[in-house]
């Protein structure tokens, strides 16, 4: 399916290490796991080890700024803004370190025809508070207590502090069509010529599908087709090839002590 995977040896140790990682979680659908189908390598069955499988993780600390973990989990936030340097695309911020990647990305996707559309960068903890609290407000004069109008809230909206958006390395991609036409970021954007192009291309330029729909125990969060996360080409690489959720590509890094 996807020709950057066509070497991709499933070995036996993989297998063994997906199936712990994955135990919990519901379907593995087949457009987060393109190698799925891809035939085992018997050769490589003898001549892998768990511990030579542990060495093939790329090379990068916890501590790296491309691996900041933000989620609902109460460890996982910040409680001041990010101090970073941010470049400007569809009106929107994100991390200046990661402005050639997306660049590059727009522009190959353009070459096919795709014309993608920056929705939603960098978030300060601030703006984060008011999309919360008035998403709160609307579901409470909709009739629902404070108690449930928060817990419909935090479906779609992160709790301030623990959004990813505070990374400056959390985009929100649409088409330019989709932004026009739909405007609604929905599932629909999964039924899109863009969405199939970033899902086949986006781990090339260090992006990964950061809430995907099997993984929804893991991350606390829906299915969000058009939000991407900046990790680098190499982890992106590495999470797409074992079907990896963020959470659980930092449970991997945790274990092989980064
Ligand atoms: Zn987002």
């Amino acid at each position: 399916m996807d020709c950057r995977f066509k070497c991709f040896r499933f070995t036996a140790a993989a297998l063994a290490l997906c199936a712990v990682l994955l135990a919990g979680c519901t379907e593995v659908p087949a457009v987060s796991n393109p190698e799925s189908s891809v035939s085992a390598d018997s050769s490589a069955v003898t001549e892998s080890s768990p511990e030579q499988e542990q060495d093939t993780l790329p090379a990068g600390s916890l501590s790296d700024w491309n691996l900041i973990l933000l989620n609902p989990e109460p460890q996982n936030k910040i409680d001041e803004d990010l101090p970073l340097s941010f470049a400007s695309f569809d009106g929107q911020k994100i991390d200046e370190r990661i402005a050639a990647q997306y660049s590059q990305m727009v522009a190959d996707a353009e070459k096919d025809g795709i014309h993608l559309f920056l929705r939603s960068g960098y978030r300060p903890v601030s703006l984060q508070k008011t999309y919360y609290e008035s998403n709160i407000n609307k579901y409470m004069q909709q009739g629902m207590t404070r108690e449930e109008a928060e817990a419909k809230t935090r479906e779609y909206y992160t709790e301030p502090g623990h959004s990813e958006h505070h990374s400056g390395l959390a985009l929100d991609i649409l088409t330019e069509e989709y932004q026009r036409d739909v405007y609604t970021l929905d599932d629909r954007f999964a039924q899109t010529d863009g969405y199939a192009w970033l899902i086949k291309h986006c781990t090339e330029y260090g992006f990964v599908l950061r809430y995907p729909e099997d993984k929804t125990d893991i991350t606390q969060i829906n299915y969000e087709p058009w939000h991407y996360r900046y990790v680098g080409t190499e982890h992106a690489a590495y999470m797409k090839e074992h079907g990896l959720c963020f959470e659980e590509y930092i449970t991997l890094l945790q274990e092989a002590g980064r």
